[in-house]
């Protein structure tokens, strides 16, 4: 019969697909490492956030830090390596590698020192995500002796552990060396204060552009920035760092970095601020909060944390339109230290810099975030207004200026020495 004729030939064909069927299934479930290994699809840099994504299921996932230079390494089973994003923000790099069977390392070159916290699988196992969180060069040092962090992805979305009949090792490479840290100029004295100094904006980031004169802010903050070390350097009683002594693009974490890596006891970044209205002008401070204390300020901090886009690419770990920044508890100390200094600068260099009234303002500005160095934004008048931009503009308005600073600061300090 033709049907019978049909199921005699088709019936060896389908046994071979039985066996052969079977036959990829014994060898999943004999090494489960060739067969079930997720692929490092992605690494993403987030707002203070990475997420690592798989596109198979992996067996787990454990973390531990070195330090000097600070790196987090995160070793994925059940997972191969896979490419790198450019570093951003907190994240100086990543690098993958595979690190024995079926195992892939991934390593973070940290901008600043920060753990590891909240390290979680997605509910499908098919990524880890875990937040950076800023700590200082010590605490990181203590953490980086402490054991291993062991991650499990959830129970049923688990691929089975790797064999570790063979292995197959990649070297990673060195890890990229921390940028340079500027000088620390003045007395050779640890025990004096440092004060990091930040010229807004820089290279291919001009910041705000005059009207009248086409002065641009990068170099007006950078002449304010000289004009104030020199006032505090001839005063011998503190420390001086800038963050960029020329030309430089810095993007904002790298700016209050460089302040944390160096342990500062205070960090000032100077600015000129510019507005459509070109009556607007005189000066105010700026401290960091969650929540702004008026609109303008709010817009401010909107605009100052676009110096970190470049080509409509974030070159820092923050959007750039955060309306508020999540700060960290330990935060507020340093916040009120910082509160109390720009009030203290208004009212020492009011004689000489015209404010506008409520000059103290405050808003989620990316480059006062950093947790342990209180920081405060110096906006030294408007650009935008002729009187404003002569007076920034030329040696004897950035004297005033820093003569103001200079002022503030020895009370500060010497206020603080009273304290202790
Ligand atoms: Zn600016």
């Amino acid at each position: 019969m033709f049907s019978n004729k049909r199921w005699t030939i088709a019936r060896p064909r389908r046994h071979n697909r039985i066996m052969g069927l079977a036959f990829l299934l014994l060898s999943i479930l004999l090494n489960p490492s060739a067969a079930l290994a997720g692929h490092i699809g992605a690494v993403e840099i987030g707002d203070g956030e990475i997420t690592v994504r798989f596109d198979d299921l992996v067996a787990g996932a454990s973390t531990f830090l070195l330090a000097g230079p600070d790196r987090i390494a995160l070793d994925i089973a059940g997972a191969e390596a896979g490419r790198s994003p450019p570093g951003a923000g907190m994240v100086r790099a990543v690098r993958q590698g595979q690190q024995g069977p079926g195992t892939a390392r991934v390593v973070i070159d940290l901008a600043e020192p920060a753990l590891v916290s909240n390290a979680r699988f997605a509910a499908d196992g098919r990524s880890l995500s875990f937040r950076l969180r800023p700590v200082s060069a010590d605490a990181f040092e203590r953490a980086a002796r402490g054991p291993r962090v062991e991650i499990q992805p959830p129970a049923q979305f688990r691929a089975k552990p790797p064999e570790k009949r063979y292995s197959v090792s990649v070297p990673i490479g060195k890890p990229k060396p921390a940028p340079a840290l500027p000088p620390i100029e003045g007395p050779d004295n640890d025990r004096l204060p440092l004060v990091v100094l930040d010229a807004g904006h820089g290279g291919h980031d001009p910041g705000a552009i005059s009207p009248h004169s086409g002065k641009r802010e990068k170099d007006i903050t950078l002449a304010l920035v000289r004009a104030v070390r020199a006032e505090l350097l001839a005063s011998g009683r503190v420390r001086v760092a800038l963050t960029r002594a020329d030309d430089r693009y810095l993007v904002l974490e790298e700016r209050f970095g460089i302040a944390r890596r160096l342990k500062a006891d205070l960090f000032i970044s100077l600015h000129a601020d510019a507005a459509e209205n070109e009556t607007a002008h005189g000066a105010s401070v700026y401290t960091l909060s969650e929540v702004a204390s008026d609109r303008e300020a709010a817009r401010l901090a909107a605009r100052e944390n676009k110096a970190n886009i470049i080509n409509g690419i974030d070159l820092g770990a923050h959007n750039s339109d955060v309306s508020s920044i999540l700060l960290d508890l330990t935060q507020r100390e340093t916040m009120n230290v910082a509160s109390d200094f720009a009030r203290l600068l208004q009212r020492e260099a009011a004689d000489d810099v015209t404010f506008r009234t409520s000059a103290h303002r405050f808003a989620s500005f990316v480059v006062l975030k950093a947790p342990d160095t209180p920081s405060i934004l110096f906006e030294t008048g408007f650009i935008s207004n002729k009187d404003d931009a002569e007076f920034l503009a030329s040696a004897a308005g950035q004297k005033k200026v820093a003569r103001g600073v200079r002022d503030a600061v020895q009370i500060h300090f010497a206020r603080q020495i009273a304290a202790r």
